[in-house]
């Protein structure tokens, strides 16, 4: 039972992973490197993650998961935001194809109240609270 419930995880975030893995693959052709850990595909570093680690703030990120996929620009990011990332593999297991639907309502309904729109967004939130937990 414990396996079947595994697996379902992995379906339910799949059309996620699917995309993680596209873009992983062209990191992988950009030189990036990439390991097996905790459930997951990380993949760091090469041209794209120095290219995206040089974008200005709106666009700029460290780390992004898509489903069983964790994507950096580097090492060091994916060092510092493993735990914060591995919340939101939890969360993709949890939401399915619903996650990024859901994430971008939460965002939309912070930017509505005049919050910030990914700081207040609930699930970012959720990664920073789970990751301070178990990183304290
Ligand atoms: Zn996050």
């Amino acid at each position: 039972m414990k396996t079947v419930l595994h697996l379902a995880k992995y379906a339910w975030a799949a059309p996620y992973s699917a995309l993680g893995l596209l873009l992983g693959a062209l990191a992988l052709l950009g030189g990036a490197h990439w390991q097996r850990r905790a459930g997951t595909l990380e993949f760091a570093g090469g041209r794209f993650g120095a290219v995206l680690s040089r974008l200005p703030p709106p666009l700029a990120f460290s780390a992004m998961t898509l489903g069983h996929v964790i994507l950096a620009v580097d090492r060091m990011a994916l060092a510092e935001l493993r735990q914060h990332e591995q919340v939101h593999v939890r969360q993709y297991e949890r939401w399915g194809p619903l996650f990024l639907p859901a994430y971008f309502a939460s965002s939309l309904v912070q930017l509505l109240r005049g919050r910030n729109p990914y700081i207040e967004n609930h699930f970012e939130r959720e990664a920073r609270a789970r990751a301070a937990d178990r990183q304290g």
